[in-house]
């Protein structure tokens, strides 16, 4: 049983990393000189809502991982 379910994690790993080097190459084929901004979340891959990346020039992150790292950079500071 125990090997199965590593089976799962692994299959489900290489379909994440098969998003995520999908969405990176369209970020690619997006680059446009040094004024870059991303189409897609560089930690997961989702795809960035074009009213965030007006919003934040060069957004590279999703708001999920934006918050996320926030939250680390703060080391779980508590208010
Ligand atoms: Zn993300």
């Amino acid at each position: 049983m125990e090997g199965q379910r590593l089976d799962i994690v692994d299959k489900a790993q290489v379909i994440r990393e098969q998003e995520l080097e999908r969405a990176l190459n369209e970020n690619r084929a997006h680059f446009v000189g040094e004024d870059v901004d991303f189409l897609h979340c560089l930690e997961c891959g989702v795809e960035i809502p074009s009213e965030r990346r007006a919003a934040i020039h060069r957004c590279k992150l999703c708001v999920d991982c934006q918050t996320s790292q926030e939250a680390q950079a703060k080391h779980y500071r508590k208010p």
